[in-house]
């Protein structure tokens, strides 16, 4: 079978997590199987969507790096993932919807009702064979055994979620929909809706929810709901997919670390867990630890000027070969790139700022006296490399200020870094370069 799966986020402004890993789940099988993956948004809701609010997801999905396989032609210039397509958009989709509609009223499974149009939903039980939580026998409730039908246009004519999304998953011929738990009681309706069109419904598997470490169910309001807010914080998508498949699925053998080609070749619905997964920051924490500490350096390098563009800094500014040296200077120093800024950010502002508890201890007269030395033997210096720098800082204390070289290699780092901790002193001055450098030893003279 040709397996074709979606994710059909509503834009509501916000990414949830749990939303995140449905997505990442769909995405795994159609990789693993060699299928498609359909991005779809779900956007009927016209009061509630916004160009702004479908940009959080699909910024969410490409940060995560799920490609969409498949979608109409689009010219948005921050990019399809594969050809030129973009999602689809259910609000583009209203003539199809209202076709069928009408084939639903003429097959005498719907009808009017006070305005709106209603689906003749059958009596009797639905069986649902769901690939992860197993055969689930749907009876109707009290209210349902009074009226078990249910609007599907509303009266002020807009089609409603169950209708649509079940047009839609039959017309992108969707062989598997794989979506959080909370759909399970929608299913009934939406395999009556599939048998009313005459069309096979698509397998369902219906994925446990994440709940706080608490047992509670993650809310909006909670702490790390929000896909953005690993984002901001720093977190290395690497990281952030490895933590989201394990919430709700196993690869077995108490395995957590996985790249990605392994996920992929390993991910299957069966192995999908049955009960709730809880969220652990803490392993969350430690597998972002893991992949910064064990990243490629073109890898980190990437990943660490969209972490200091997002912290505000104007990378644009300094040349491919100078990013790229300063950051290999920080690769494997940093624990999570939300510390970048303050690690190596001083490679990309013109100015350094000292406080003045800082400028009160570290620069007295007889720092700046010392500093003045250093600050002349780096000038007259014509190759400014490494090496060259530390053997003249070393002499510069020893010969000509007879101190320890402690004493200036502090002062030093503060007026190029304005911070005690940061990559190798020598390397840093190398890439910055002599201009920088003597630029900012006069400021710190001043
Ligand atoms: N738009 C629905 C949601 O965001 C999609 C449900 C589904 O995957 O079928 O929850």
């Amino acid at each position: 079978m040709n397996v074709r799966v979606r994710f059909a986020p509503s834009p509501t402004g916000f990414l949830h997590i749990g939303g995140a890993r449905t997505a990442l789940f769909n995405w795994l099988y159609a990789r693993h199987t060699g299928g498609t993956f359909v991005l779809r948004v779900e956007d009927t809701d016209v009061a509630r969507n916004t160009q702004q609010a479908t940009d959080i997801i699909l910024d969410g999905l490409r940060w995560l790096g799920l490609d969409w396989d498949e979608g109409p032609v689009t010219s948005d210039p921050k990019g399809p993932s594969k050809g030129d397509c973009g999602p689809y958009y259910q609000s583009q989709r209203k003539e199809f919807y209202a076709r069928h509609v009408r084939e639903l009223i003429d097959k005498g499974c719907a009808y009017s009702s006070e305005g709106a149009i209603k689906f003749r939903m059958q009596r009797e039980a639905v069986i649902i064979s769901d690939l992860v939580v197993g055969e689930v026998r749907r009876e109707l409730t009290d209210r349902e055994q009074v009226d078990p039908d249910f609007v599907i246009v509303r009266s002020d004519g807009e089609p409603v979620f169950h209708l649509v999304n079940v047009l839609d998953d039959m017309d992108m011929k969707i062989t598997h929909v794989i979506r959080g738990e909370d759909h399970l009681s929608n299913t009934a309706k939406h395999i009556a809706l599939f048998k009313a069109f005459g069309v096979e419904p698509p397998q369902y598997a219906h994925i446990p929810l994440i709940l706080n470490p608490d047992g509670t169910k993650m809310s909006k309001r909670d702490q790390g709901a929000s896909l953005q807010s690993y984002i901001d914080d720093g977190y290395a998508p690497d990281a952030v997919i490895n933590y989201l498949c394990l919430l709700g699925w196993s690869p077995k053998e108490n395995r957590e670390k996985l790249p990605i080609q392994e996920i992929i070749q390993l991910f299957d619905l069966p192995q999908v867990l049955r009960h709730n997964a809880r969220f652990d920051i803490d392993k969350l924490h430690w597998l972002d630890g893991e992949y910064i500490r064990e990243m490629c350096a073109e890898r980190f390098r990437d990943l660490g000027v969209q972490a200091l563009a997002r912290a505000g800094f104007n990378i644009g500014n300094y040349s491919p070969e100078y990013i790229t040296a300063a950051m290999a200077t920080c690769n494997g120093k940093i624990k999570r790139f939300g510390d970048l800024a303050a690690y190596g950010g001083f490679y990309f502002t013109e100015e350094v700022k000292l406080d003045s508890a800082v400028i009160a201890t570290d620069f007295t007269p007889e720092s700046k006296a010392r500093l003045a030395v250093l600050r002349n033997a780096y000038a007259q210096l014509a190759d400014f490399t490494a090496p060259l720098l530390e053997t003249t800082l070393k002499s510069v204390a020893k010969e000509q200020l007879k101190i320890k070289p402690g004493l200036l290699i502090h002062p030093t780092r503060m007026a190029l870094t304005g911070s005690t901790v940061g990559p190798s002193l020598y390397h840093l001055i190398e890439i910055l370069g002599k201009g920088r450098t003597l630029k900012r030893l006069d400021v710190a003279l001043t």
